[in-house]
């Protein structure tokens, strides 16, 4: 961290603390967070299991951690109607927990298709979800982006947060137009690909995120285990990419982070 960083205030709009990966340093991971001014994170979950360990989380770090509940397409395997249904079911009995934030990880990944009926059917009960309780939609689209922008107009969705958004660009117009959020991540720094993103989206539809526990092969991540402590040097690459200032970019992706998950942080 740079000596111009200690009184900036900075946020991680998507990771997955729940994960197993995390277990057992929970505490530590929130401590570099806080050590690196991330005064806010948004617990993302996978299932069931995940969903549970999020409110559990939000609960013991009330006003640091926030919750996303839902079903990831990589976790429809076997889900059954029963599954879908118990995490239904755990999400609709939160209505009134603050903690609360969006409904997520959800979306569709082309990289099984095997299971692309269940994916739909899946993700479709996951933006019902959404829309039913008011919430923002988190969504996973890697290599769906199109197929994915054609169906949300058909429901009455609050947000949207297209998350580590990366191609095709020209779909990047059609998100902007109806208001789409857009997170990115350590990538911003060194992929050339995510830059002309980040380049292309306007600063007040834009959120930082790691994605932890995935991890970064290039430098300056590689080989560390993802932590909130990344998002200062995503933000520094946001500023240098926006030709911004880096504290005027971080109050923007704060402010962001609040209109978006509609929560007040403390000042
Ligand atoms: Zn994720």
């Amino acid at each position: 961290m740079s000596h111009s960083d200690w009184r900036m205030k900075f946020v991680d709009a998507h990771i997955h603390l729940s994960d197993d990966e995390y277990v057992g340093c929970v505490d530590e991971v929130l401590g570099e967070a806080k050590g690196s001014g991330v005064v806010a994170l948004v617990s993302n979950s996978m299932d069931l299991k995940t969903c549970v360990g999020s409110l559990e989380l939000a609960k013991r770090h009330l006003g640091t951690v926030y919750v996303a509940l839902g079903v990831h397409p990589w976790a429809v395997k076997g889900l059954g109607k029963h599954g879908l249904n118990q995490v239904l079911e755990l999400v609709s009995s939160q209505k009134g927990n603050r903690a609360v934030v969006a409904v997520g990880e959800i979306g569709l990944d082309s990289k099984y298709m095997e299971l692309w009926d269940e994916q739909v059917r899946v993700f479709d009960s996951m933006l019902r979800l959404a829309e039913k309780l008011g919430l923002p939609a988190i969504i996973h689209s890697r290599g769906t982006t199109v197929q994915i922008l054609d169906m949300l107009p058909s429901y009455r969705l609050k947000k949207v947060l297209l998350h580590w958004f990366s191609k095709p660009v020209s779909a990047l117009a059609k998100a902007m137009e109806r208001g789409y959020y857009i997170t990115e991540g350590p990538p911003a720094v060194y992929s050339n690909d995510i830059r002309d993103v980040v380049k292309r989206v306007s600063l007040t539809n834009l959120l930082t995120e790691t994605d932890g526990p995935v991890r970064f092969f290039k430098a300056p991540f590689q080989g560390r285990r993802t932590t909130p402590a990344f998002i200062p040097s995503v933000i520094r690459a946001f500023a240098e990419i926006k030709n911004k200032g880096v504290e005027e970019v971080a109050g923007q992706i704060l402010r962001n982070f609040q209109e978006f998950f509609d929560v007040k942080l403390e000042e």
